[in-house]
């Protein structure tokens, strides 16, 4: 539907929020639709009831017409509690009303039912006085049902009208409740896409490192208890750092530093192969995790890794800059714990300063 058509105008309009503060928007599109419906429903009934020509059944349908229009129009003007409660009272008098005139055969009771669960998809907290209502309602169609065995309807109708009658009562019963499922699953579904949403979301902060983006220590170390639980493939693991960093915060400030962790970072991204798992361990320290390659073959990607990074140019304002990373690989032997496995990275970087950095120790 195009956003300017006049369908979508009058959907619009329909759905328009009272504006009330701490008030559903969805219940009141939901009173307005079922008193469209019941405005339409008494319409076709003032043309059925002309039939009969009882004069009382008829000023009965065109005083549903005027209360139902007039609840539309109010709808616009109070609050979304008011016009639910009148909506809600008025279906009750009006079904009671037009059982008294036309019998149980035009099954006109049914739309007690739909009180029932319009009375469930409001949101206001009384479900006590909700119960009680629903009670309320099963014992007042007894009653209907019990009056009208001893009792001929007020107005006697012609079978052909009764059917018709029936026909409009039972499609208009099922276009209500259709109306009221259709309405409140799609609020719960709305909901419940909402939450995956927000879950998804939350579940990214907690993982990642919001400098860079990288997965964080946190998450790197649940990827890598499952990873090592039940290793299939080979498994490298390469523990790096940026070599004389306390210099590049010292030269050209924080700022700048933050620059260099975020684009070696970019640079971790586009050079490495796309399993590789890449997190930010702590500070100017990077784990990188390559779940299907032997050591010699995650070599090959670190050094390629390697000359990339030392032709990035970073802007320290006054004049430009580049960086080298210092690189210590282990490949993964099957049996070592977490803590012993990170020791050894550790240890093979520690190796790589000491020999001079910008290299990969293996
Ligand atoms: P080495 O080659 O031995 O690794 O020397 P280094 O200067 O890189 O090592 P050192 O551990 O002495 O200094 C690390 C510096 O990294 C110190 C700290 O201020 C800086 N640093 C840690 N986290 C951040 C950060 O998030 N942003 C910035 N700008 N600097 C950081
Ligand atoms: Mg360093
Ligand atoms: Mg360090």
């Amino acid at each position: 539907m195009k956003e300017n058509s006049v369908l979508a105008n009058i959907y619009n309009n329909i759905c328009r929020d009272t504006g009330n503060q701490n008030e559903s928007a969805k219940l009141i599109a939901v009173v307005r639709f079922l008193t469209l419906s019941l405005i339409t429903h008494s319409l076709i009934n003032c043309v059925l009831v002309s039939f009969t020509g009882h004069i009382r059944g008829m000023v009965l349908s065109v005083l549903s017409l005027i209360l139902f229009l007039a609840i539309f129009v109010f709808s616009y003007n109070c609050s979304t509690f008011m016009s639910y409660c009148a909506l809600n009272v008025s279906i009750l008098f009006w079904t009671i009303l037009n059982v008294y005139y036309f019998g149980w055969n035009i099954g006109i009771q049914h739309f007690l039912v739909v009180l029932v669960v319009f009375v469930f998809f409001c949101k206001y907290k009384r479900e006590k006085a909700k119960v009680t209502y629903v009670v309320l309602l099963f014992l007042l169609r007894l009653l209907l049902y019990f009056y009208c065995q001893s009792h001929n309807p007020a107005v006697a109708l012609d079978i052909r009208v009764a059917n018709a009658m029936q026909t409009v009562n039972s499609f208009f019963i099922f276009l209500c409740l259709a109306l009221l499922a259709y309405l409140f699953s799609s609020t719960t579904q709305e909901m419940e896409g909402k939450l995956i949403e927000y879950n998804r979301k939350l579940e990214k902060q907690a993982n990642t490192d919001t400098l860079t983006g990288l997965y964080n220590r946190r998450r790197t170390i649940e990827y890598l208890e499952k990873l090592l639980d039940d290793p299939s493939e080979q498994i490298s693991i390469c523990l790096c750092d940026i070599d004389f960093f306390k210099r590049v915060n010292d030269t050209y400030g924080h700022d700048v530093g933050d620059e260099v962790l975020r684009k070696i970072s970019d640079t971790f991204r586009k050079k490495l192969p796309p399993d590789t798992f890449i997190s930010r361990w702590g500070g100017e320290e990077f784990l990188l995790i390559f779940p299907h390659m032997n050591g010699d073959e995650a070599g090959t990607a670190l050094e390629i890794l390697r000359q990339k990074i030392k032709t990035v140019i970073f802007d320290g304002v006054t004049e430009t800059f580049s960086v080298t990373l210092t690189y210590g690989l282990i490949e993964y032997d099957f049996h070592s714990d977490i803590t012993t496995v990170l020791k050894e990275a550790d240890e093979k970087l520690y190796l790589g300063k000491e020999s001079g950095r910008d290299r990969i120790v293996f």
